[in-house]
């Protein structure tokens, strides 16, 4: 059986990674979502082991010591990071996994497997990214001012990625990376 191919989805908070992996996730059933841990507090509607896995920073630290955690990164006072186990079953099983995690993580990914595809999300304008950030409203204004301050630091690393797609209509948006997808399923191992 052909092993499963990892795909990484990265770009600034904000970007629409989520919405993008949601839709993906919706048109191919084949594919695995990888869920993060993660020591922030679950927002308005997220669910528990669905957009995250929500521990205390004790658990994380205990993982990542035990290691369970094929990367992680320290963003904006919270942990982050990729469960192991779960990559391993489904790529071996040929399962394409997809994971949505910042460019620390597709990087400690890229050092494990170096055949994963790394596609970088970026938003059409600054302005539009904090639009969507504010339209979110999980953020305070001191927050948001953060996240953008993190996503020019983002953007510098979009030319070391795989692909770059500009998330400016969703529905071309995911229409690139299912496209990126199907030329990278193509190719021989
Ligand atoms: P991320 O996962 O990158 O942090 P989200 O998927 O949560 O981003 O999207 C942030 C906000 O932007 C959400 O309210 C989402 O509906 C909106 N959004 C996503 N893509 C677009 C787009 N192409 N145009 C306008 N709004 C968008
Ligand atoms: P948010 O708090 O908006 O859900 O995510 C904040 C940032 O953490 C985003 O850039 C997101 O891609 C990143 N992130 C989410 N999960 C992981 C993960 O497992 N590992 C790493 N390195 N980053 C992650």
């Amino acid at each position: 059986m052909t092993r499963g191919k990892l795909f990484v989805i990265s770009g600034p908070s904000g970007v629409g990674k989520g919405t993008i992996c949601k839709k993906l996730l919706e048109a191919d059933s084949n594919m695995r979502f990888s869920v993060s841990m993660t020591t922030r507090a679950a927002r308005e509607g997220e669910v528990e082991g669905v957009d995250y896995y929500y521990v205390s920073e004790d658990k994380f630290l205990e993982l990542l010591d035990e290691g369970q955690l094929l990367e992680y990164n320290k963003f904006v006072d919270n942990y982050y990071g990729t469960p192991r186990g779960p990559i391993v079953d489904w790529t071996e099983s040929g399962h394409n996994v997809l994971l949505d995690i910042d460019y620390h993580g597709a990087f400690q990914v890229r050092e494990s497997y170096p055949e994963a595809i790394l596609i970088f999300i970026a938003p059409p304008s600054i302005e539009a990214l904090k639009e969507r950030i504010r339209g979110r409203g999980s953020e305070t204004e001191e927050q948001i001012e953060g996240r953008i301050k993190q996503a020019m630091d983002d953007m510098a690393q979009a030319d070391r990625y795989d692909y770059l797609v500009v998330n400016d209509d969703i529905n071309a948006a995911v229409w690139q990376v299912q496209q990126i997808m199907r030329i990278e399923k193509g190719k021989e191992d």
